[in-house]
């Protein structure tokens, strides 16, 4: 059943975000320019009065596009150097999600996330099921070549180069999480979260993961509830940042069902992550909308990457410090 939360025409909001981790100054202007690019391709879609389930993908493939990111072409390294893709799209008027895990060879984990959204029975696919489905539906099939950049390959040695110097690991794919250091390890996951003229709501996040990640592994960011979430009887949400925590705290729905109780998104996002921190050391950070437009953004990494567009505040897009 369509969940309307109020027949009455609303004012559209978009909320995106292009990670949250030590981004370094010259990575910043990079990171501005992508969120802006993402916010005005929502935009445009909110603005003529399109589903927010069509501004969060669109928002959302523009980033994937953009190398800057992790996520699509620009995607960090597994241990083996390849690009596996995870990705998420949740309706909140509907609950329909789609979602997809370990893709390797589309150009877009989310536009094969919103096939499967639209498509399928199905909720979730995987690795080659996923791309197979992908082909059925008319996306082309690449080589994951094309999704590996240069920047990716000399990140992925050096990280090797200082584990195997006996420097201290810090992927995320198991062991003991509080020895490891996180918040200075990049985070540069996208996602995006909006409210429409109707008053529905939903989100989208896509990665390419943690850089030196074992392959197989699957972080939060496609998994509902965990990276991404939507119901427009509670929030829609993004989140970023070291997967394993986050999925442990299945902290975008954690923090949409506090909004369900009464908080202000932005105390429940805030709430969210200090959990994340209080409880398992996780690092990152997370955008929160509701469908009467109310938005939260809160992380605890040295800097995130958002913007926030309503028709009020014209395309504001930074990379602020905590
Ligand atoms: N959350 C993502 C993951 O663990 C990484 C990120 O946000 O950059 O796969």
């Amino acid at each position: 059943m369509k969940q309307n939360c109020s027949s009455k025409h609303r004012r559209p909001v978009l909320v995106v975000h292009g990670g949250a981790w030590a981004m370094p100054d010259d990575t910043v202007a990079a990171h501005e320019r992508g969120v802006r690019n993402a916010m005005s391709a929502g935009w445009k879609v909110l603005e003529r009065g399109g589903s927010a389930v069509d501004a969060v993908e669109a928002a959302v493939m523009v980033m994937e596009e953009d190398d800057t990111f992790d996520a699509g072409k620009g995607s960090f390294l597994t241990s083996v150097g390849t690009v596996e893709m995870d990705a998420l799209i949740m309706d909140g008027a509907t609950l329909r999600a789609g979602g997809v895990g370990g893709v390797q060879r589309v150009r877009s984990a989310i536009r094969l996330s919103r096939l499967v959204l639209e498509k399928s029975p199905h909720v979730y696919f995987v690795g080659a099921g996923a791309e197979k489905f992908a082909q059925e539906h008319g996306m082309e099939l690449i080589d994951n070549k094309e999704l590996v950049v240069e920047r990716e390959v000399v990140r992925l040695r050096d990280f090797k180069a200082v584990l195997a110097a006996g420097g201290k690991d810090t992927t995320f794919s198991g062991g003991d999480e509080q020895s490891r250091v996180p918040e200075q390890m990049s985070h540069d996951t996208v996602g995006a979260v909006a409210v429409d003229v109707n008053g529905n709501i939903a989100g989208a996040t896509s990665t390419g993961g943690t850089v030196n990640k074992e392959p197989g592994r699957v972080g939060d960011s496609s998994l509902i509830g965990c990276g991404c979430y939507a119901d427009n009887l509670s929030a829609a949400a993004s989140c970023t940042g070291w997967g394993e925590p986050i999925m442990k705290l299945v902290l975008a729905k954690s923090a949409a069902d506090a909004v369900a109780a009464g908080k202000e998104p932005q105390v429940a996002a805030d709430e969210a992550i200090a959990n994340l921190k209080n409880r398992l050391n996780g690092h990152g950070g997370i955008i929160l909308l509701d469908a009467s437009g109310r938005y939260g953004i809160a992380y605890n990494t040295p800097r995130m990457a958002w913007g926030v567009r309503t028709k009020e505040l014209e395309d504001v897009a930074v990379v602020r410090g905590a």
